[in-house]
């Protein structure tokens, strides 16, 4: 099997490692800390044709398909995960249309996301039934006043991008609300302006801040027949739906780590311009890591090897007084949860162990004694007696 990316494809990951760089990186910390819409990325994304990546030419996209938007999120990942996450959400509420939609569908809702025009979010999760998608409430009866209509009651919850969207893809119970049968649910459009949509309760979250993951209430919302998407009855399109996005969700994953590997080498590398960078910048864009995927391994045994994997550098050897409590050692250490970066003063014990912080059993950490114990021998030295 060939993994070589194809010229446009290759031209594609350099361009969007660029624009990542240029762009991502300078906002990601401001963008974590404010938990504010980035609309000022989404326009560069908008600009530069990566919202219609996977959206086909015919529909307005550059169709350049799950490989290409694997592509451009694992670049934009490593700088920000919620940027990666905007991208991500170009195919997530649009796949089950691409799947399933009818060609009306496919040209009314498509393009206005390939030009970054109009946004959508993806509804399957609910309060009670998250990995049990069989489990939803959300319940469609159809429409005594329309044939072929809908009515849509409902909670959606964890909906990435919800207070953003202005078009969601829903699933629904069409059949009997008790019933686990496949046939049982179907997908819906439903658009933001109809009446008895709103966004309920937006969850607080430790990460992917910027992006809000939140609620979709549905309050008797009648859905014309014509924004049915496929056959009613489609747990399976749901699935498949999924399906598609599993590398997609994993080049998020690839590129945050990829980030914080390129990101903790410059700092144990070189943590004065590291802190250049990041003052100049506030973010930063670390030295990228040539040879893609297939070059880690290398990289890690020619460079980032050099840092040991465990934190094997004793930490008292670390901080002790000329053996460079701002150098290698130390710096390798904190990297691997070692202490805080702290001038040592000769004769001075350590700031940490001046207040609040407890010494183990094995005693006060002094620089040169005999230091926090390694776990092993700790385990060596339990005394022998019957098991409490
Ligand atoms: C930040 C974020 C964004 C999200 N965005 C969206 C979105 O845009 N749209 C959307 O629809 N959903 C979204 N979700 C929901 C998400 O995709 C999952 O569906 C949901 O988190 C899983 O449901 P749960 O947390 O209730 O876990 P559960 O379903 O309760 O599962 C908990 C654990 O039990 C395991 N488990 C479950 N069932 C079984 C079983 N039968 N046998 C063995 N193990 C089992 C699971 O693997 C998991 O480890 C989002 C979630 C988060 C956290």
């Amino acid at each position: 099997m060939d993994f070589e990316l194809t010229p446009e494809l290759a031209e594609l990951q350099r361009t969007v490692r660029r624009l990542a760089q240029d762009k991502v990186a300078p906002r990601a910390r401001e963008i974590d800390r404010t938990g504010e819409y980035p609309q000022d990325l989404f326009e560069v994304f908008r600009d530069a044709g990566l919202l219609g990546l996977c959206i086909p030419e015919a529909y307005g996209g550059s169709g350049a398909g799950i490989l290409g938007l694997t592509i451009a999120i694992e670049e934009v990942a490593k700088h920000s995960n919620t940027a990666a996450l905007m991208l991500l959400l170009t195919r997530l509420p649009t796949g089950p249309v691409m799947i399933a939609g009818s060609e009306e569908q496919k040209q009314r809702y498509l393009p206005g996301i390939a030009a970054g025009i109009s946004r959508a979010a993806f509804g399957l999760s609910e309060p009670q039934a998250g990995s049990d998608v069989a489990g939803m409430r959300t319940r469609a009866v159809p429409d005594p006043d329309r044939p072929g209509g809908w009515i849509l009651s409902g909670t959606k919850c964890w909906m990435s991008g919800v207070r953003e969207a202005d078009w969601y893809t829903v699933f629904a119970k069409t059949g009997d609300p008790a019933s686990r049968a496949h046939d049982a649910i179907t997908a819906f459009i439903v658009e933001r302006s109809w009446p008895g949509v709103s966004v309920g309760r937006t969850d607080r979250k430790m990460g992917v801040r910027g992006v809000d993951t939140g609620e979709l209430l549905l309050d008797e919302v009648r859905v014309p027949p014509e924004n049915v998407i496929g056959e009613v009855g489609g747990f399976r399109l749901a699935m498949l739906g999924l399906n598609a996005m599993r590398p997609i969700v994993a080049a998020r994953g690839i590129g945050l780590a990829e980030g914080a590997l390129m990101y903790a080498t410059r700092y144990v590398k070189d943590p004065v311009g590291d802190r250049e960078v990041r003052r100049r910048d506030r973010g930063g864009s670390p030295p990228d890591l040539p040879g893609g995927l297939a070059g880690r391994p290398r990289q890690v045994h020619e460079g980032v090897g050099a840092v040991p994997l465990h934190g094997q550098v004793p930490r008292h050897r670390a901080r002790r007084p000329g053996l460079g409590a701002r150098g290698p050692a130390a710096r390798r250490s904190r990297l691997h949860g070692g202490p805080p970066h702290r001038a040592v003063v000769p004769g001075r014990p350590a700031a940490h162990h001046r207040g609040g912080h407890q010494p183990g059993p094995a005693g006060p950490h002094r620089p040169g004694g005999p230091g926090r114990r390694p776990l092993v021998g700790l385990i060596r030295r339990r005394p022998k007696g019957p098991v409490q």
